[in-house]
């Protein structure tokens, strides 16, 4: 049985995302470009990991928030 270690989840403000890819340079398993052209949180288990802190506290536009 899959442990549950977070309940926390990753939220996007769309309308500040500026598009700079730091999210996604930063941690590439949970965050990319899709087609549509916007930032798409990706499925993962786990979205408390360092890369993800990073990312969430380098957005430029601080749109990455916790839920
Ligand atoms: S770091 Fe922030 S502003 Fe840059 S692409 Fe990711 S969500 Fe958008």
């Amino acid at each position: 049985m899959k442990e549950l270690l977070s309940t926390k989840v990753l939220a996007i403000d769309f309308e500040g995302c500026i598009l700079c890819e730091i999210c996604v340079e930063l941690a590439p398993h949970a965050f990319r470009i899709n087609d549509a052209g916007f930032v798409e949180i990706l499925d993962i288990d786990v979205y408390s990991d360092e890369n993800i802190h990073e990312a969430v506290n380098n957005c430029p536009k601080d749109c990455i928030s916790w839920e």
